[in-house]
C-alpha cells in the first residue's frame, strides 16, 4: 500500500516568522526566505544572533535576533 501526500503541505502561519531555527517564510510570496547576514555579538548579559533574511522573489527583507541565555555554552 502506497500513500501520497501531494499538495499537502501544512500552511505557515505568520508567526512562525520569527522562529529562531530555520528561516522565515516571505508573508507575501510563502517561499522560505534566504539568510544574507548572520552577526553573533557576544555582550555581558549575554550572547546576541542577530539573522538577517531576504526573500529572493520579492525582495522582502527581515531580521531576526535572538538572545541566548547568561553564561550558556560553557
Ligand atoms: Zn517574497
Amino acid at each position: 500500500m502506497t500513500e501520497t501526500f501531494l499538495g499537502n503541505e501544512a500552511v505557515v502561519s505568520p508567526d512562525e516568522i520569527v522562529d529562531r531555527r530555520k528561516p522565515p517564510i516571505c508573508p507575501h510570496c510563502l517561499v522560505q526566505m534566504w539568510l544574507t547576514e548572520f552577526t553573533r555579538k557576544e555582550t555581558d548579559h549575554g550572547s546576541r544572533e542577530i539573522r538577517e533574511y531576504e526573500c529572493k522573489q520579492c525582495g522582502f527583507a527581515a531580521s531576526s535576533e535572538v538572545r541566548g541565555p547568561l553564561g550558556a555554552g560553557h
